[in-house]
């Protein structure tokens, strides 16, 4: 009498339902996982996101490049890694107002406008 009840055993399929199918991004950097179900309304990418040479970047991961990048040249650490920060929150969201920016670089408003103005005098950044 077989004993083995490897049929049972056999992978069940994951089943494609509509056009849809589940939609899911690993950050290269720190592993975070974001994933949208089927039923989902998934976007092209999770917030913030950026895609890397065929390979994801959350958006923290994103920030602190931005910030090691601009700290790597040897200046002083806390104001280029503020400066750092604003410029990308910037950059990435050029219509939110300063305050926003302000508070997710943790600066004054106050310099987030200097920094706007600098940066769309230096061309780096469309005026909204
Ligand atoms: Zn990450």
């Amino acid at each position: 009498m077989p004993t083995s009840t490897k049929h049972a055993n056999t992978r069940t399929r994951t089943r494609t339902r509509g056009t849809r199918s589940p939609r899911r991004w690993t950050c290269v950097g720190c592993e975070v996982t974001v994933r949208y179900g089927a039923d989902a309304d998934a976007p092209a990418r999770p917030e913030g996101w950026a895609k890397r040479s065929g390979r994801w970047l959350c958006l923290h991961c994103r920030r602190e490049q931005a910030v090691e990048k601009a700290t790597a040249k040897g200046d002083d650490g806390w104001a280029s890694r503020r400066q750092a920060l604003v410029e990308f929150e910037l950059r990435r969201s050029p219509n939110e107002p300063d305050g926003v920016i302000a508070k997710r670089a943790n600066c004054s408003t106050g310099h987030v406008r200097k920094l706007r103005m600098q940066l769309r005098e230096a061309g780096k950044l469309k005026a909204a």
